[in-house]
């Protein structure tokens, strides 16, 4: 490979745009293709929540990466609303594992502060406490605008001499001595090093390769709730699942007199085809989330539901990300997708990670991250593990 190889990242989401950022600053020449436009996949569908409440020491590493990263954004111009982020105990062994992890989000550079019983009405004085015993509060976690957050990526990049084809479809590859060529809806490109970074096309794209990538899209419907007038306080993030206990339901403040309220999904559904997928919010789901919404915080001033849409997780069997290349005889097609319900949050990090095995063939700059290869054992199909 030359000294400055040519790298290709496909998709201009989160990941892709990270990894592009990444290659750029590391002295790669990089050209971005999109199909659509950036932020046109999950990525503009998110509603953007970066947390820190974990329980294991793998997932705060990763978070600590991302963070360092989100945090140099955040000194350009990157708005991160810090309202922090409140993860709720169902049950007492679940405030255990939060109290026995303290440790652990501490070591990472975490703040995190247990909230028991009636504690909780100090951060959200509308809550009905019916079933909760209690819950894992990060106040500096928050929420970013990913649409805002992959305009400046996609800025950057360009300022720094990298190319960002929208509109440009990749579509078939022929292999040639040391890379590829690309065959796009646009001029084809020759590249030593591709990207795949295709969020829910991800599998798609490596097909055109020969091969076989496990991320199955998952979808899931965001609503916003109207207030009649503001809360007197600012509603952090409230998650209600732990380890796959609780209702799935979270929601947070989005403007004075607006949350955004999502459900996660306990049941599973099969993969959708991320080409014909409904992404409008069901009118079941609505009345479902408000329900459950109005059952947690039943005194909210005149709440309604205002617009709702459904987007893609793109998910993987063991709910980690894919990142790093599937085949060691095939080096030079890196992997950097899967990311699920966390591609906002873990994006830094994946185009830490990915970049590094573009340009040097291993994790060096996040030791540990091996773990994300898309390995035989973890590139399996979702829906078979659970039967
Ligand atoms: C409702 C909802 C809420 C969410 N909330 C959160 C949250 O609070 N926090 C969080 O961390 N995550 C959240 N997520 C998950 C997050 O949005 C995703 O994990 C993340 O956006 C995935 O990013 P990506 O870059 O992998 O994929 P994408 O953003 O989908 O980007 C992939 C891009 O590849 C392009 N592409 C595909 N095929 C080709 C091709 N052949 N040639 C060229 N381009 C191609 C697509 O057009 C697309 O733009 C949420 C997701 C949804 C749906």
């Amino acid at each position: 490979m030359s000294p400055a190889p040519h790298v290709v990242v496909i998709g201009a989401g989160t990941l892709g745009l990270f990894t592009a950022v990444n290659l750029v600053e590391r002295g790669a020449q990089v050209t971005v293709l999109e199909a659509q436009s950036v932020a046109s996949g999950s990525s503009g569908r998110s509603v953007g929540v970066v947390g820190t409440q974990f329980t294991h020491a793998f997932d705060l590493m990763l978070r600590s990466h991302a963070l360092r990263q989100f945090r140099d954004w955040e000194a350009r111009g990157m708005r991160f609303n810090r309202i922090g982020y409140l993860r709720l105990a169902r049950t007492a062994a679940q405030m255990a594992l939060f109290e026995e992890t303290a440790a652990l989000r501490a070591a990472a550079g975490f703040r995190s502060t247990l909230y028991r019983g009636r504690d909780l009405l100090q951060l959200v004085p509308d809550m009905d406490l019916e079933g909760l015993a209690g819950g894992s509060f990060g106040p500096d976690d928050g929420f970013i605008d990913p649409h805002e957050l992959c305009t400046m990526l996609a800025q950057h990049l360009r300022d720094e001499g990298g190319l960002l084809r929208q509109s440009c479809r990749l579509e078939g590859i022929v292999r040639r001595t040391g890379g590829y060529r690309l065959e796009t809806t646009g001029e084809a490109l020759d590249c030593d090093v591709v990207v795949n970074a295709a969020g829910a096309w991800a599998p798609q794209v490596a097909a055109m390769f020969g091969q076989t990538l496990h991320v199955q899209p998952e979808r899931h419907e965001a609503v916003t709730i109207l207030l009649d007038r503001p809360l007197g306080y600012t509603m952090p993030m409230v998650m209600d699942l732990v380890n796959g206990q609780g209702t799935g339901l979270n929601f947070r403040h989005d403007k004075p007199g607006e949350l955004i309220a999502e459900i996660h999904h306990v049941e599973d559904a099969g993969p959708e085809d991320p080409d014909r997928y409904n992404d409008q919010c069901d009118e079941a789901s609505k009345v479902h989330l408000a329900e459950l919404l109005l059952e947690r915080l039943p005194d909210l001033p005149g709440a309604r539901l205002g617009r709702g849409w459904a987007g893609l997780y793109p998910t993987t069997a063991d709910h980690r990300p894919f990142v790093g290349p599937i085949d060691p005889d095939e080096p030079l097609l890196v992997t950097a997708a899967g990311a699920g319900g966390y591609g906002i949050q873990l994006s830094p990090v994946i185009g830490q990670v990915a970049a590094d095995w573009a340009v040097h063939g291993a994790p060096v700059s996040a030791p540990g991250t091996e773990a994300l290869l898309p390995t035989c054992e973890r590139n399996v199909d979702r829906l078979s593990v659970q039967a």
